[in-house]
């Protein structure tokens, strides 16, 4: 399983971290968006992928960081001759798909797009020997963390959200987990994860990699006392996302 680290910052600009974006690849041959957020088209790009490739758009919660290059994705498949695409998403991405379309007449009729709205009761067969199941975090509004299962290897994505039993229990005996990190050590913060909210949540999971991702600008010259705080409290390895990383787990 591969996984292209798209964007990896929020909703505040910066240089270097568009907003929240991750391709996955399970199998090499098939990819898996995770949110897609402003900038991401474009990383999406220079990661060297045509918007062809996607073969499911898998949105965690309808926050803008999250799903402001979706309709630019989909419309630059449009363009390039492909009008289908399977998207999942949580309750009211239906509705919020309706409401852009009402908003763009343009683009009315010109797609055809198979949207399933998931919910942690529903574990989803993707095709491809992988599966799909969530769980919600605790965030503003609904927000779902995602397990991707593979053959052979797991990933988990918290997507935004404060530490919380739920995600960790999805977590569980994963190869990755792909924890949100939105702002420094001790800064005062609800919807959103700090090391020290993280630290506690991560004694019980068995995980070998933890990669930190949707960085606040409030992050910058904290990314090092970050990782020394939480590999003195966590056995497996530790690191910060950058935008056009890749790893294979
Ligand atoms: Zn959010
Ligand atoms: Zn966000």
């Amino acid at each position: 399983m591969k996984l292209h680290f798209l964007g990896t910052g929020v909703g505040i600009p910066q240089a270097g971290r568009v907003q929240s974006g991750l391709l996955v690849e399970p199998d090499y041959s098939r990819h898996f968006l995770f949110d897609c957020g402003a900038g991401v088209l474009q990383r999406l790009f220079e990661s060297g992928h045509s918007p062809l490739d996607i073969d499911a758009i898998v949105i965690s919660h309808l926050h803008l960081d999250h799903v402001a290059d979706v309709l630019p994705l989909l419309k630059s498949r449009w363009l390039c001759g492909k009008t289908t695409c399977r998207i999942i998403g949580p309750e009211g991405t239906q509705e919020w798909f309706d409401k852009m379309f009402d908003v763009y007449p343009y683009l009315q009729g010109h797609f055809d797009l198979a949207i399933t709205e998931i919910n942690p009761d529903i574990e989803l067969d993707l095709g491809w020997n992988c599966k799909l199941s969530c769980a919600p975090g605790i965030h503003s509004i609904p927000s779902l963390g995602y397990r991707l299962e593979g053959e052979g290897n797991s990933l988990v994505y918290s997507a935004d959200t404060e530490p919380c039993e739920s995600i960790m229990e999805l977590t569980r005996e994963a190869d990755v987990l792909v924890h949100e990190c939105s702002f420094p050590l001790n800064f005062e913060v609800t919807n959103h994860t700090t090391p020290d909210m993280l630290a506690p949540f991560l004694k019980n999971i068995d995980v070998e990699k933890l990669y930190l991702t949707h960085l606040y600008p409030h992050m910058q010259g904290h990314e090092e006392e970050a990782l020394e705080f939480l590999r003195k409290e966590f056995t497996g390895e530790v690191e910060i996302a950058t935008d056009l990383l890749e790893i294979e787990i």
